[in-house]
């Protein structure tokens, strides 16, 4: 089975900063890591391998140094990595990027499952493995918490909803979204380490995956970034400690002096 497996870099950071004029996410400066989300797809990747053999490609669109992320995961068992990098592709809001990641798929000949993370970490819209699997004409599968069995050409897999669980069966070629917490991310050997040096991982440029330039990058992004807003943060609640009956007269009062209830 061959298996893409879509991995983003992320800034390295617990809060991530958008530039309040243009609205962009700030980069520069801060060290880049693969979006934890990403972290389980890949893990799931690897033990559907372990069972049933076949190969592991990773596909990323970002900056130059975003390479550093995919070696990584060709140091956990990946086989081969893409990098999509191109000054083409700055500002590319979510379909941008979902093009950009499938014309990158479309050069990798045959595949038969795409592994994405539910969501990053920065841009955290949850829209491009959607996205990709609507351009690539294949079926798609959200919040996707167990891969079950695959036998057939095709995968059964356990979907997790708020209230219920599914069951389903979905022929290959197709997408799935890992939600978090499914599994436990191994962490890379110093012999994968090494045998990642020798592993392919080959940066492409727009020419090279044949994109239609009107449809990536700021041109080919129907939606901006018009304002970015940080709501206030909420004060934190009154505490009333002590005996019950006098807890209801403080209340009361309280109520009353903010003009919440008249009594
Ligand atoms: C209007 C708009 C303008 C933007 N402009 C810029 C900009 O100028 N510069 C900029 O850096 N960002 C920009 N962004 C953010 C950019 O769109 C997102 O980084 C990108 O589209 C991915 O979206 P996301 O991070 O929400 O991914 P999600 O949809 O939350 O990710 C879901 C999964 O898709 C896969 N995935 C997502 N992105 C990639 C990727 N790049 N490579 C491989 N796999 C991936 C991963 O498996 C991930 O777990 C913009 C976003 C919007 C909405």
């Amino acid at each position: 089975m061959k298996i893409i497996v879509c991995l983003k870099q992320v800034p390295d950071a617990e809060d991530v900063k958008t530039d309040p004029e243009t609205g962009r996410i700030i980069r520069e400066g801060i060290a880049g890591t693969i979006n934890p989300f990403d972290m389980f797809a890949l893990e799931e990747a690897l033990r559907l391998k372990e069972t049933y053999g076949g190969k592991i490609v990773l596909l990323s669109m970002g900056p130059q140094d975003a390479y550093h992320t995919l070696r990584y995961g060709l140091a956990v068992g990946a086989d081969e990595a893409y990098l999509l990098s191109d000054i083409k592709f700055a500002g590319s809001d979510t379909l941008a990027t979902a093009y950009a990641l499938s014309c990158g798929i479309k050069q990798l000949d045959h595949y038969d499952l795409i592994i994405c993370g539910i969501q990053t970490t920065d841009g955290d819209t949850g829209q491009v493995g959607a996205n990709l699997a609507e351009i690539l004409e294949i079926p798609n599968v959200y919040y996707v918490n167990k891969i079950i069995k695959y036998q057939n050409k095709k995968i059964e897999v356990e979907r997790l909803l708020e209230d219920r669980c599914q069951i389903l069966q979905v022929t290959l070629p197709c997408l799935i979204s890992i939600i978090k917490g499914t599994n436990i991310p191994r962490m890379p050997t110093l012999r994968g380490k090494i045998e990642a040096e020798n592993k392919l991982l080959k940066i492409l440029n727009a020419s090279e995956v044949k994109v239609i330039e009107d449809r990536c990058g700021l041109e080919g992004s129907p939606t901006r970034v018009v304002k970015v807003i940080i709501p206030n943060k909420r004060k934190q609640g009154v505490i009333l400690k002590g005996c019950l009956d006098q807890n209801i007269v403080k209340l009361v009062q309280f109520l009353k002096n903010k003009k919440v209830v008249s009594i």
